[in-house]
C-alpha cells in the first residue's frame, strides 16, 4: 500500500502496484475498469496539468464531445442524464462541455481516491526510471519486481515511487493554447495573433479588427468560425479560412434517424456506415457512397477537389451550413510558413496573401497530431514488461473504450511474458508514422474499423469480455444505449446479421478487397491463440468434473448412533442421516 505523502519528507517515496502518469481520460478509464477488477492492486496518478482532464483542462470554452456523452468518460460514473429505466440513452444532443468535462474527471478522481487505494498527484511531472531518468523497459526476469521511478512536483520535490508497472498514455494529444504561440515565425512587432480560446473579448462590437484569419481546416477551425457567427457576432465576409488540405466531416444528425435512435441505432448504423463502406471496392468509394446519405460531408461539394482528408471531426448540419457561408477560403495551399508586416506566406514559398496587421487578427487553430489517435511509433505493443503503453485505438475513435480494454485484460491475464502476449494479441490498432498517420488520410478511417471489428472479434474467445462489456457505458455498443439486449441481439442474429457484416468486412480488408489495401494493412497479427488463454489466466476456470468422477469422490457414511453428535456433522447431515465425506 502506499507508504508516505511527499510533504512528510523532502525526497519522499511511495510504493503501488501501478504508477499511472497521466491523468487524461485514457489513464482514468484505465485506472477505473482495474481498481472494479483487481480490488487488491494500489495506484499513484500524477499529471503535469493542475487538474484531472488532460487536454480538456486547456481547451477553448466552448468545445463540446463531438460524440453523445453517454459512451465519454469511465464505466463506473455516467456523464449524461438516466433515464428512469437506469439507462443512460443514446442521445445525439447530450454532449458534454469541456467545463462538464473536467467536473466530471475531478468526481472521478475523488472516487478514485475514497477507495484509499488510489493517490494522484497533480503538477507532477513523471521523469522516468529513477537513475537513468529513461523509460526503459524491464525485461521479463521477474515480472513483480518493483521498479524505481521518480517524479518531480512543481515545487522541485523529488518523489521516488516504486511500482511493478508504469501505465503512460502517449497520445501527445496538443492543442493550440499548450503552446506558446503560433508554430512558425511571425513579426511580432505587428502581428497581433491568439489562440482559439480567447476569441470571446477579441471579437465583436468590442474589438478593434475587421478582418480575421482563422488558421487551421480541423475541428478547432470548424468550431471557432461556428462560435464566430454565432449571434452574428462577426459576418461571414469578415472572414479570411485557411484550410491546408480540404477534409471530410462526420454529420452527426445524418448518422442517426433521429437524436435519441433507440432501436433503431442499430438500423441506423448499418445503413449509414457499414452499407456504404462495405459494399465499396475503395476507400473512395467508400466515402463517395456515405457523401450520398449526407453522412459525411465536405465544405465544397462541388469545387472539384476530393478530400484527401479525414480527422474523425463531427458536425452538426448546421454547423456544416455555417462553414459554407465562408467565402474567403484559402485551400491547397499548404501551411503558413511565416506571416510579415505584409503578407502571409505558404509553404511553397510562391504563395502569399496580403496582410494588414492594423485591423487583421490572426486566430491559431492550428494542430499536429490528429486528437492523438495517431502517431505511435511501428510496432508498439501495449503491453510490454513492466510497463503499459496507452494510447493507440482497438475501439474506433474511443479513447476511453480502448484503455478500458486494456485494463480488463490487465485484469483477466498473468504478469509474465506469456500473460502479456496474450494481452497484445487481442488488441488490433493502428501504428508507424506512414503517410496514412502524419497526414490522417481518409484510408486511416478504413483501417480504423478494420482495428475495431478486429479487435471485437478476437474477444469472442475471451468468455469473460462478454459479462464485462455488457455493463460497459463507454462502450458505444452497449444495449442500455440504444434498444436494450433484444436489440442487440435482434442486430446480431436478425436480418441485418451484423456479427456476419463485420467479419466479411474484416475478410475484404485483410485479402485486397479494397483497391487500396492490396494486402492486410494490419500485418503480422495473428490474434489470440485459444490454447494459450486459459493457462494465463488470473483465475483459471476451474475444470468441469465428469458426473462418474464426482460419485467416486463424495460417498455416503450412516453414522453411527453411538457417535456423538457434533453440531458440526448435523449441520451437514443429509435427511438419510448420512453424513457426506468430501475426498480432495
Ligand atoms: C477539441 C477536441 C475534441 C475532442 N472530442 C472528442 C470526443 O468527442 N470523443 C472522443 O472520444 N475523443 C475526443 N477527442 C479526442 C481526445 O483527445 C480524447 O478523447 C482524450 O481526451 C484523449 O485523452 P488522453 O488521456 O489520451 O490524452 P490527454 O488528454 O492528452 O492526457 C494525457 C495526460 O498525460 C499527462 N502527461 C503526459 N506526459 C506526462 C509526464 N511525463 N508527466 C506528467 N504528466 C504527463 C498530460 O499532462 C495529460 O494530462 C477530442 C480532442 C480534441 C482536441
Amino acid at each position: 500500500m502506499i507508504d508516505s505523502s511527499p510533504s512528510d519528507d523532502p525526497v519522499a517515496s511511495l510504493t503501488c502496484d501501478y504508477l499511472v502518469v497521466g491523468a487524461g481520460a485514457s489513464c482514468l478509464s484505465f485506472v477505473d475498469t482495474l481498481l472494479a477488477l483487481r480490488k487488491e492492486v494500489t495506484f499513484v496518478i500524477v499529471d503535469r496539468f493542475s487538474a484531472p482532464g488532460g487536454h480538456w483542462t486547456k481547451a477553448y470554452p466552448y468545445v463540446r464531445l463531438h460524440q453523445p456523452s453517454c459512451y465519454y468518460g469511465v464505466n463506473s460514473l455516467p456523464l449524461s442524464y438516466v433515464d428512469k429505466n437506469g439507462n443512460e440513452p443514446w442521445d445525439q444532443n447530450e454532449r458534454a462541455t469541456g467545463k462538464e468535462i473536467c467536473e466530471y474527471y475531478k468526481k472521478v478522481v475523488e472516487n478514485f481516491e475514497a477507495t484509499g487505494r488510489v493517490k494522484t498527484y497533480f503538477e507532477t511531472n513523471y521523469d522516468g526510471e529513477a537513475g537513468t531518468n529513461s523509460d526503459s523497459s524491464k525485461n521479463y526476469d521477474n515480472p513483480m519486481e518493483k521498479v524505481t521511478h521518480k517524479i518531480t512536483a512543481k515545487n522541485g520535490q523529488v518523489i521516488h515511487v516504486e511500482c511493478t508497472k508504469v501505465v503512460k498514455c502517449e497520445s501527445k494529444v496538443e492543442v493550440p493554447s499548450m503552446r506558446n504561440g503560433l508554430p512558425f515565425p511571425v513579426d511580432k512587432s505587428v502581428v497581433k495573433s491568439i489562440c482559439l480560446n480567447d476569441i470571446a473579448s477579441n471579437i465583436g462590437k468590442k474589438s478593434s479588427h475587421k478582418n480575421y484569419i482563422v488558421l487551421g481546416g480541423g475541428k478547432s477551425g470548424a468550431d471557432a468560425i461556428n462560435y464566430m457567427l454565432e449571434d452574428g457576432k462577426v459576418q461571414p465576409d469578415q472572414i479570411t479560412w485557411v484550410v491546408p488540405n480540404p477534409a471530410w466531416y462526420f454529420i452527426r444528425d445524418k448518422m442517426n434517424s433521429s437524436p435519441i435512435p433507440g432501436k433503431k441505432f442499430w438500423k441506423d448504423g448499418i445503413r449509414a456506415l457499414f452499407a456504404p463502406i462495405t459494399k465499396a471496392n475503395s476507400t473512395e468509394e467508400a466515402f463517395l457512397n456515405m457523401e450520398k446519405l449526407d453522412v459525411v460531408q465536405r465544405v465544397h461539394p462541388n469545387d472539384g477537389h476530393f478530400p484527401k482528408i479525414f480527422k474523425g471531426a463531427t458536425l452538426s448540419q448546421f454547423e456544416m451550413d455555417n462553414l459554407r457561408k465562408i467565402k474567403n477560403i484559402i485551400k491547397l495551399k499548404g501551411r503558413v510558413t511565416s506571416i510579415t508586416a505584409e503578407k502571409v506566406i505558404f509553404a511553397d514559398g510562391e504563395f502569399s496573401i496580403p496582410f494588414s496587421p492594423t485591423n487583421t487578427l490572426v486566430i491559431d487553430c492550428t494542430s499536429e497530431n490528429n486528437y492523438g489517435y495517431t502517431n505511435f511509433e511501428e510496432g508498439i505493443q501495449i503491453f510490454n514488461p513492466h510497463r503499459i503503453r496507452l494510447g493507440p485505438l482497438s475501439s474506433f475513435l474511443n479513447p476511453c473504450h480502448s484503455a478500458s480494454q486494456a485494463a480488463f485484460l490487465e485484469a483477466e491475464y498473468i504478469d509474465s511474458q506469456s500473460g502479456d502476449e496474450v494481452k497484445n494479441s487481442f488488441l488490433y490498432f493502428q501504428c508507424g508514422a506512414s503517410e496514412l498517420h502524419k497526414e490522417n488520410l481518409i484510408q486511416w478511417f478504413m483501417v480504423a474499423w478494420y482495428a475495431h471489428m478486429s479487435t471485437d472479434l478476437e474477444f469472442n474467445k475471451c468468455p469473460n469480455y462478454r459479462s464485462f462489456v455488457l455493463k460497459s457505458r463507454i462502450d458505444r455498443q452497449q444495449p442500455a444505449h440504444h434498444g436494450g439486449i433484444l436489440g442487440l441481439l435482434w442486430a446480431i442474429f436478425g436480418p441485418t446479421k451484423l456479427l456476419q457484416k463485420a467479419a466479411a468486412f474484416r475478410e475484404k480488408m485483410k485479402n485486397g478487397g479494397y483497391k487500396d489495401f492490396p494486402t492486410d494493412p494490419l500485418p503480422g497479427r495473428t490474434g489470440a491463440d485459444p490454447s494459450k488463454l486459459e493457462a494465463n489466466m488470473r483465475n483459471p476456470p476451474q475444470p468441469k468434473e465428469s458426473k462418474k468422477s464426482f460419485r467416486k469422490r463424495i460417498r455416503f457414511k450412516k453414522p453411527q448412533s453411538t457417535e456423538p453428535c457434533d453440531p458440526m456433522t448435523q449441520e451437514t447431515a443429509l435427511s438419510t442421516n448420512a453424513v457426506i465425506e468430501v475426498h480432495a
